[in-house]
């Protein structure tokens, strides 16, 4: 039996298996990646070339995630599916470290020292895009917090409240519920709502994406994926 069958037969073990399939490794997606490709009754998976000696259990858990994703159908949970995001919640402690930024690596000492009692450990630090939509975003795939380089020159505090909100998505890691993940969870924002001067900051905020330069209608501000 094929992977993909394996997953789908313990995912709807009322359903009929009548699809093709197709799994491959490659190494052009990102670090432990994923996607899945679902027409005319064939389900083609390609993850990325590290999954290659990861258990088949948690597998499985992947394969269920992206199967739940592309069958849109009533959300479940299975063992796998939480062996699966366990193991994602680990792949920071795993990863390699191999972005820095002075910058930003200033901003992470002073934010883990003053908040965190230094019990982050540093992720891969990085300046996006000019994006005046995507402010800054942690990801759990590469342990990486990444800033729009809108903020390069603004002060600090700017700098290190956005790297405030990111390493607490690295230390509350996520809820996972009925196939779907949870980010900003109620823990989240009550600990985001703990920082100082939040209100005048994010005004501040608001101000230096209004004035950065090319504005754009209907952006939306958001922090988060
Ligand atoms: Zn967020």
């Amino acid at each position: 039996m094929t992977l993909i069958k394996e997953s789908f037969q313990r995912l709807f073990p009322e359903r009929e298996f009548k699809y093709k399939t197709y799994l491959e490794y490659n190494r052009r997606l990102g670090n432990f990646n994923a996607n899945i490709k679902y027409d005319y009754n064939k389900i083609s998976i390609h993850l990325n070339l590290q999954w290659k000696d990861i258990e088949d259990e948690i597998k499985i858990g992947l394969i269920q995630t992206l199967l739940v994703k592309v069958f849109k159908t009533k959300k479940r949970q299975t063992s796998n599916i939480n062996l699966y995001n366990n193991f994602i919640k680990n792949i920071p402690t795993l990863t390699e470290k191999i972005h820095s930024n002075p910058i930003l690596e200033s901003s992470f000492h002073r934010v883990n020292n003053g908040f965190f009692f230094n019990q982050i450990e540093k992720p891969n630090l990085k300046w996006g895009t000019d994006s005046r939509r995507k402010l800054a975003s942690y990801n759990f795939h590469d342990d990486t917090v990444t800033v729009s380089t809108i903020f390069k020159e603004s002060r600090e505090e700017l700098l290190d409240y956005l790297m405030y909100h990111e390493l607490l998505h690295k230390y509350h890691k996520f809820n996972h519920k009925n196939g779907r993940s949870f980010f900003h969870t109620k823990q989240f924002k009550a600990d985001e709502n703990l920082y100082p001067d939040k209100e005048a900051l994010e005004r501040e905020i608001s101000k230096i994406i209004r004035n950065s330069r090319v504005p754009k209608k209907k952006e939306l501000f958001s922090f988060f994926k």
